[in-house]
């Protein structure tokens, strides 16, 4: 199977302006390091990137991180930047968050103000993500963690947020459905690229493979390849569910330099 997407890769590498680059960042662009503020991009894969981005129909970053600290790790103008798990878009330097969540934007604010009132002084980080609010306790006592999620959890479902308690981390968000998948379904309709292919190594990203599926099986995509990133980490659906499996960024680089060939001739 992973001969015949490799083929593919280069028939598409020969009509770059039909295809859309969806990916990932953590784990797929940049190797996972112990703090997500010491994440980088191998320079030799920017370029790669910065090459597609020119010529085809879109490139596109993909992350749970805010848009703006996506952008700020590819630094590449070219390509557009869907991050907060679906909830906001980055291009040509401004940030649009989708419609059905905006009304949220202060209830989540005043969530936040709460959070660093009640929560700050004992040792809790609030992070400012805009849309979507993060509070990490992953730094103090258990009991502090325990009255972070109960107090997110009480006053966020209060306020109508969706709460979701992950690794040290209890998040809210708006109560509409944002994700990797309606990301790519959002970009697809509006770029129309004819075939796409999406890179990810994690849960989060199982969305955006389903979703590209679906885009292809209703016609909207004619073809979708599915690129999945093998870790010890990740869940066994990446490698499952992939028409491609690569090895960690490194695999990545691979798939785009051999797409990323087409520009040259
Ligand atoms: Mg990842």
């Amino acid at each position: 199977m992973s001969e015949r997407a490799w083929q593919r890769l280069e028939e598409w590498s020969r009509d770059l302006p039909s295809v859309g680059v969806f990916t990932d960042i953590d784990g797929t662009l940049a190797p996972i390091v112990p703090t997500p503020d010491m994440s980088e991009v191998p320079e030799k894969l920017r370029s790669t990137l910065s090459i597609l981005a020119d010529r085809c129909a879109i490139v596109a970053g993909v992350s749970g991180r805010t848009a703006r600290d996506a952008y700020d790790l590819l630094r590449l103008d070219g390509m557009v930047y869907f991050g907060n798990h679906g909830f906001e878009l980055l291009r040509d330097g401004a940030i649009w968050v989708i419609p059905e969540a905006r009304p949220y934007r202060e209830t989540v604010e005043h969530l936040e103000r709460r959070c660093r009132e009640e929560l700050g002084p004992l040792g809790a980080f609030v992070e400012s993500k805009g849309i979507t609010a993060s509070i990490h306790y992953r730094n103090v006592p258990p009991e502090v963690g325990e009255r972070c999620r109960e107090f997110v959890t009480r006053e966020g479902e209060r306020l109508g947020l969706r709460i979701t308690v992950g690794r040290g981390v209890v998040e809210a968000r708006p109560p509409v459905s944002a994700d990797k998948g309606t990301a790519v379904r959002r970009l697809v309709e509006e770029y129309r690229p004819k075939r796409a292919l999406f890179a990810g190594d994690d849960t989060t990203d199982l969305d955006a493979f389903r979703e590209l599926r679906r885009l292809r099986d209703t016609g909207a995509l004619k073809e979708a390849l599915i690129v999945g990133v093998e870790s010890e980490e990740g869940p066994p659906e990446i490698v499952r569910e992939a028409d491609l499996v690569v090895d960690g960024v490194e695999g990545v680089g691979s798939v785009l330099r051999l797409l990323a060939r087409g520009a040259a001739s």
